[in-house]
């Protein structure tokens, strides 16, 4: 069996960075920005004040000196004259500071009369933002970059209509077993609700990309290829379950007769023994064990990645480090995923590791990894996790 690092590495292998669209800016949040966007002026374009005020000549600034206001510069009205020798412009907010100007005295400290105005308290700084404070035209928000919020009012500001950013992944999520229904169904005797299309929905989505959950497919032959047919057209095709090899589990053979080129089949980890991975025409494919948390699990540590890759990411993946809350028994020859609480004492390993506990799982925050055959690690002792 490989280990989880080399799967990883063939599944990265079998995609590649999507194609560029360009998206309006209002619908560019949470993409991922593929090329450098330079902008397209400065900002901001003049000297503008930062207080409602008076705008002087700072040479001319001292307690008690006056000033005769000749008039007003508001936001989006510039006064088109020159302050000179004892002048001074109302002034606003955002409003640009006149030629002649070099200190904005806030309204605070002056006193007016009529069109007087008298300095009553020692002015602190000038209140001016520079020209091109923010940014100068040709400055980058360099690529890649998935787009927050904050980066979409700089496109703005930046005066981009349109982004460059990387097609969403379409990915087709497969359940296969003659026991799932979906959510909302009734289920029959010994039939379950499938859950992990659901789970792995949002969390491929979450990542970037775009998703379908296809209908379950029973476990049979046509069943499952009509499935693989639906997912035509997909970027990546996930199935879940049936990978392992049981009489009812058919995905790996369905799948290689309609072309799969498998580059492998099984990882030491647990959960997630049963996971494969191939080409399927111009799709990749990667099957997935059935088993709620496996599935789960496998999404985080493979198919995470695997979406990042196509987004033109680097992969995101952190490992940290934390001291355990509880001791640890020693590890079998897998590397194991285990669900874990982490607070700020420490990590612990959730007591039972059944892979088909999703409360478990939906209890952690993290997944504390054992390397094969660790052996029992006491309280204190460093863990690698990974956040969840
Ligand atoms: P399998 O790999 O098909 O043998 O499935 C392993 C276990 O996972 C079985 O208990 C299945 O019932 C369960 N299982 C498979 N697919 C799903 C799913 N989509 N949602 C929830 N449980 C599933
Ligand atoms: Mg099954």
């Amino acid at each position: 069996m490989i280990s989880v690092r080399t799967a990883l590495d063939h599944l990265l292998d079998l995609v590649s960075p999507l194609a560029v669209e360009h998206v309006p800016l209002a619908e560019a949040f949470g993409r991922v920005l593929a090329k450098d966007v330079a902008a397209r002026r400065e900002q901001p374009p003049f000297a503008a004040s930062t207080m409602d005020g008076y705008a002087v000549n700072k040479a001319e600034v001292e307690l008690h000196a006056m000033f005769k206001v000749i008039g007003e510069s508001a936001a989006g009205h510039r006064f088109d004259g020159r302050v000179g020798p004892g002048q001074a412009v109302r002034i606003f907010t955002g409003a640009p500071v006149p030629d002649g100007a070099s200190f904005v005295v806030i309204q605070e400290d002056v006193d007016r009369k009529g069109n007087l105005i008298t300095i009553l308290d020692q002015p602190g700084g000038d209140n001016i933002r520079p020209a091109g404070g923010d940014f100068k035209i040709g400055d980058i928000i360099a690529a890649p970059k998935r787009l927050s919020s904050a980066d979409i009012a700089l496109l703005a500001s930046m005066n981009v209509p349109q982004v460059p950013v990387r097609r969403k992944p379409d990915i087709a999520l497969i359940s296969t077993g003659d026991e799932l229904v979906m959510p909302g169904e009734t289920p029959g005797p010994g039939q379950i609700i499938a859950s992990n299309t659901f789970g792995l929905k949002a969390l491929l989505e979450d990542c970037g990309a775009s998703v379908r959950i296809l209908p379950i497919a029973r476990d049979q032959k046509p069943a499952l290829e009509a499935a693989f047919n639906f997912a035509k057209g997909a970027d990546l095709v996930v199935t879940i379950g049936g990978a392992s090899v049981g009489d009812h589990d058919l995905v790996a053979q369905v799948a290689q007769d309609l072309g799969m080129e498998q580059s492998f089949y099984k990882v030491a980890m647990r959960p997630g023994k049963p996971l494969m991975g191939g080409r399927m025409g111009t799709a990749a494919m990667i099957g997935l064990p059935g088993n709620p948390v496996s599935a789960m699990v496998c999404g985080h540590v493979f198919l995470k990645p695997v979406v990042e890759r196509m987004l033109g990411l680097p992969d995101g993946t952190t490992f940290k480090t934390a001291p355990l809350r509880e001791p640890l028994s020693k590890n079998g020859p897998r590397e194991h995923y285990m669900r874990a609480v982490l607070t700020p004492d420490g990590i612990a390993a959730c007591e039972n590791q059944d892979s088909a506990l999703l409360s478990v799982l939906a209890e952690a925050n993290v997944l504390l990894l054992r390397p094969p055959h660790d052996p029992a690690r006491d309280t204190g002792a460093t863990v690698t996790y990974l956040t969840l």
